[in-house]
């Protein structure tokens, strides 16, 4: 069969298939640790599940706006107002099936060919598909373990040409954890004002932060920069919420009206009744974000620990999210052998940099439980051992 060429351009996504792989073996009855799942492993807080069967049961179960229940981008608007110090209005804001189609929908209706998006490498995967299904060109920008993976505003500046329409950031940031101080933020978003590019700000991870991490969103540095800002985020990992698919995009106007011309083509609205679970999620006690926060911030320090405590690897100590960056370049293996042998010899799935375009890591997930946690990188310092 013919397909279209756009399907040619992009990678199928390889944190998706090493999980499915990690499953299948589970699946028949295989001791795997799998580290590899960005999702958080808690259910989802009861009074949330409750608020959308009460939804259900109301009979909310019918379309609804496409650009999503009135209710909810009021509450999403007002979160970003109270949280972030960012003026946004319930206009300004469309709820979308999942971070994940917030910025996929973004792309569609801001990048065409000739565009440049600025993407600082190791990056969550689907931002350079995204950006290619678009049409668009991915300018990928690496970034090293001495800046803690972070993009410098000379590197942002050298990248911008005349062709550049986007930047995106993402902090606290998938895979490697990291998130920019409000002082970083700030120097960054001068250069997005001094060359008049937009910035798309991924903020799914906001809530996750340890060692006293501080979000700043990039919208509240300056006027001159929220007049050049799209935030994405979305209820998955704060909420425990990943399979709801609820997400957001906040942006100027004329930015969410074709936005929701495009959504309104193709999904419609979110699943009515989960958007109830959303409104749950923002207006009711925000105890529940807290104690998963906690509870990831006990794994992170276990996993740490035994991460330094084994030759041969090394990883810059991450403040945000729930994922630890792993430098396996001494060892001399391609992330994809590395994670390969990994799961063959010790049944131990985890992420190879490559997907991020940093091919001398591996990401693991620790949202995951601590007899895992254990298990799981003691097997992985028996491999590691093996191959040193
Ligand atoms: N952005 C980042 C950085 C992510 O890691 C993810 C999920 O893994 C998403 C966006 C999308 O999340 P969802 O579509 O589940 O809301």
């Amino acid at each position: 069969m013919k397909l279209a060429g756009r399907v040619g351009q992009v990678t199928p996504s390889l944190t998706l298939a090493i999980d499915a792989k990690a499953k299948a073996m589970k699946r028949d009855g295989i001791d795997v640790c799998s580290f590899s799942a960005g999702e958080p492993d808690f259910d989802t807080p009861n009074h949330i599940k409750l608020a959308a069967q009460t939804a259900i049961a109301q009979g909310k179960t019918r379309y609804g706006p496409a650009a999503g229940e009135p209710r909810l981008r009021d509450a999403i608007a007002h979160k970003l107002q109270t949280d972030n110090r960012l003026n946004y209005h319930a206009e300004n804001i469309i709820v979308t099936n999942g971070g994940k189609h917030s910025l996929y929908n973004l792309m569609m209706a801001l990048i065409e060919a000739g565009d440049e998006v600025i993407i600082p490498a190791p990056f969550w995967v689907s931002y350079p598909e995204m950006v290619k299904l678009a049409g668009g060109t991915p300018v990928i920008v690496p970034t090293t373990a001495e800046s803690q993976y972070k993009i410098t505003p000379d590197q942002l500046q050298n990248a911008i040409t005349p062709q550049t329409r986007l930047l995106i950031l993402n902090s606290p940031s998938n895979p490697t954890g990291m998130v920019y101080t409000p002082d970083e933020i700030r120097a960054i978003a001068q250069v997005v004002v001094d060359n008049d590019i937009l910035v798309v700000s991924d903020e799914i991870y906001e809530k996750l932060l340890y060692d006293g991490a501080e979000h700043l969103s990039i919208g509240a540095a300056s006027q001159e920069v929220f007049d050049r800002t799209i935030i994405s985020s979305g209820f998955a990992k704060a909420y425990s919420m990943t399979g709801w698919r609820v997400g957001y995009l906040a942006a100027p106007i004329e930015l969410i009206t074709a936005v929701t011309k495009i959504q309104g083509h193709s999904t419609s609205n979110v699943c009515t009744f989960a958007q109830y679970g959303a409104i749950a999620a923002l207006e009711g006690s925000q105890d529940c974000v807290e104690q998963m926060r906690l509870a990831f911030a006990e794994r992170r320090l276990a996993i740490l620990d035994l991460i330094d405590a084994m030759p041969g690897v090394t990883c810059v100590k991450p403040n945000g999210a729930f994922y630890v960056f792993i430098n396996i370049s001494k060892l001399g293996l391609s992330s994809l052998e590395f994670c390969d042998g990994l799961l063959n010899e010790q049944q131990v799935a985890v992420i190879p940099g490559i997907a991020f375009a940093a091919d001398d890591h591996i990401r693991l997930s620790y949202a995951t439980d601590m007899t895992t946690i254990e298990r799981g990188l003691e097997r992985l310092a028996t491999f590691v051992k093996s191959k040193l």
